[in-house]
């Protein structure tokens, strides 16, 4: 089946521009339509008239005007920090269409931390009553769990997160690992014959719970997918010179790229 990986997002935590910073990469993405300008990690999976999203951080509102989303049809989380999960909020009007309530997925973790942030919207008594329709789904830990939907698995890919396991997400021909600082061995051989690998790869150096690019770059080596694309960028690479200096079959994700696969 044919498919479209849009990404929604593809910056940092902080976002691009970063607030509070004039460095030449956070200036450039001050200006309208920059590669530079980068909001939250957030991709959509379009395929046989659905959007399934993964992750809705703080600019979930703004990502879904831009891309003139008008229905959505499930959310997968990856984990509960804020990038991922502040924007769940947004999908009220979206969740209004859906008479069964809007499918969330999302492990325990996640899933505690969307219900306490969200308190409102799963009261069981004196609900808010225009809280978003939203129904989650725990999902188990397993790697290769799979998550049935429209005709497609969504499969669990679990991922290191600093002192976290999180869930990337195999999905056909294409896998979505955002956050994550290493992939356990029992993850690898859910990678295998990959035509695009989106891997996170933050800055330069090295940091505790993101891998950086030389990391990446290492890790695309040893999976191997056909095409690689690099998220959750922060103000420490620039595109244009970043993607100069990469190998022609990895490049640097930006803010509204749609790439077409096979699910
Ligand atoms: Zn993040
Ligand atoms: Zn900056
Ligand atoms: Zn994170």
């Amino acid at each position: 089946m044919q498919a479209t990986l849009t990404f929604l997002g593809s910056g940092t935590s902080m976002g691009v521009p970063t607030l509070g910073c004039d460095c030449a990469v956070c200036t450039s993405a001050h200006i309208a339509g920059s590669p530079n300008r980068r909001t939250r990690p957030s991709v959509m999976i379009t395929y046989a008239g659905h959007n399934v999203i993964i992750d809705t951080g703080q600019d979930f509102h703004a990502q879904a005007v831009r891309e003139n989303i008008q229905t959505v049809d499930a959310v997968l989380y990856t984990h509960g920090h804020a990038d991922h999960v502040l924007g769940m909020d947004d999908l009220r009007p979206l969740s209004f269409h859906n008479p069964a309530g809007l499918p969330l997925y999302a492990d325990d973790a996640t899933s505690d931390v969307i219900e306490r942030i969200f308190e409102y919207t799963f009261r069981k008594v004196d609900r808010y009553p225009t809280s978003a329709r939203v129904i989650i789904h725990r999902q188990p830990v397993t790697a290769g769990a799979e998550i049935a939907l429209f005709g497609a698995k969504l499969i669990r890919v679990p991922v290191t997160h600093g002192r976290n396991t999180i869930a990337g997400y195999r999905f056909g021909a294409a896998a979505y690992l955002t956050d994550m600082s290493d992939i356990p061995a029992e993850s690898l051989p859910l990678l295998r014959g990959l035509d695009i690998l989106v891997l996170d790869a933050l800055r330069r150096e090295p940091h505790p719970s993101h891998s950086h690019l030389a990391r990446s770059i290492e890790l695309v080596e040893v999976i191997a997918p056909r095409r690689a694309f690099f998220t959750h960028v922060s103000h420490d690479l620039d595109h244009e010179t970043t993607n100069a200096a990469l190998p022609a079959h990895i490049r640097l994700a930006q803010d509204g790229l749609k790439l077409e696969f096979d699910l």
